[in-house]
């Protein structure tokens, strides 16, 4: 399996997570779940960079170098001959690689 958390630069600090849970709402991929006094990074290597979690993390608990995304993570398993990474990914239009709003990534303030 295509194990895209090795080359990914998705980075996790649960010292600074408040709790809010927004990453677990954007993430497409699941790699996020509820903890008990922060999140959990579960799937990691189901990220595929889309920087949705970094954006809406109001605290900097996150960070991705966004941009690359699935289309990097299709690329690089083809070079490689091999799946990607067996996460179906749900992007399309207000998801990751898609969308057709001016940000998808970012929840609405309240
Ligand atoms: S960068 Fe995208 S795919 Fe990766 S953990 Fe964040 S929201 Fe999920
Ligand atoms: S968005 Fe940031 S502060 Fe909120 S639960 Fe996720 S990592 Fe923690």
């Amino acid at each position: 399996m295509f194990d895209s958390y090795v080359e990914n630069t998705l980075q996790y600090y649960p010292d600074k997570c408040i709790n809010c849970l927004r990453c677990t709402q954007v993430c497409p991929h699941g790699v996020f779940s509820e903890g008990k006094e922060h999140v959990e990074l579960v799937r990691p290597a189901a990220c595929m960079e889309c920087g949705a979690c970094a954006l809406n993390c109001p605290v900097q608990a996150i960070e991705v170098q966004s941009g690359v995304g699935c289309a990097w993570a299709m690329i690089s398993a083809a070079l490689r001959g091999k799946d990607m990474d067996s996460a179906e990914c749900g992007c399309g239009d207000g998801s990751c690689c898609g969308g057709n709003s001016k940000n998808p990534f970012l929840i609405e303030k309240l």
